[in-house]
């Protein structure tokens, strides 16, 4: 099953890739791509808010580049436009039968379940790279084990490396 495989790092580590590009392993040519996310932590699920930004240079060659770049904006776009949608075309049929206090986590629950298919779709068709970080560690999403494992050695000096939440890989 094509999930992805997780490294998780310390925030604050700078970290170091494999000389070749994320998605198709060619030559990248000393090309990098910039991946930028939100901090996500309790806060985001409470207030519906995300945390300070953080970005990461990634090794890409040119076309990957601008699959990659494509693949992340489609998947923006499409959150927002299923929120949008729901809320003005779903939330007017739910509005009444909800209580005025439970109104707003009613409509995060509605709008969490109608993006749940692209939860899924990115959970078994990972895409060749993600991140996401939170206050003091990030995770580094890889499609390729190969490529994942590699960088967790290469980022082997780091306070701790964990590969899909196993601590310590050892030298
Ligand atoms: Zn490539």
């Amino acid at each position: 099953m094509p999930l992805s495989t997780d490294v998780n790092l310390p925030r604050e580590h700078v970290v170091r890739f494999p000389q070749r590009c994320v998605r198709c392993n060619a030559d990248n040519e000393g090309r990098l791509i910039r991946l930028w996310t939100h901090t996500i932590g309790w806060w985001t699920w409470v207030f519906w808010m995300f945390g300070r930004p953080f970005s990461v240079r990634v090794p890409a060659c040119s076309p990957c580049s601008r699959v990659i770049r494509c693949q992340r904006l489609g998947g923006l776009a499409i959150t927002i436009g299923v929120t949008i949608v729901f809320l003005y075309f779903g939330w007017p049929w739910l509005d009444d039968f909800v209580a005025r206090p439970i109104r707003k986590w009613v409509a995060m629950l509605a709008v969490i379940l109608c993006l749940m298919p692209c939860f899924l779709w990115e959970l078994f068709l990972p895409p060749a790279i993600d991140i996401t970080a939170y206050s003091d560690n990030v995770d580094y999403e890889f499609r390729d084990p190969d490529y994942a494992l590699e960088f967790a050695i290469l980022n082997r000096d780091a306070e701790w490396v964990k590969v899909d939440d196993t601590p310590d890989i050892g030298d």
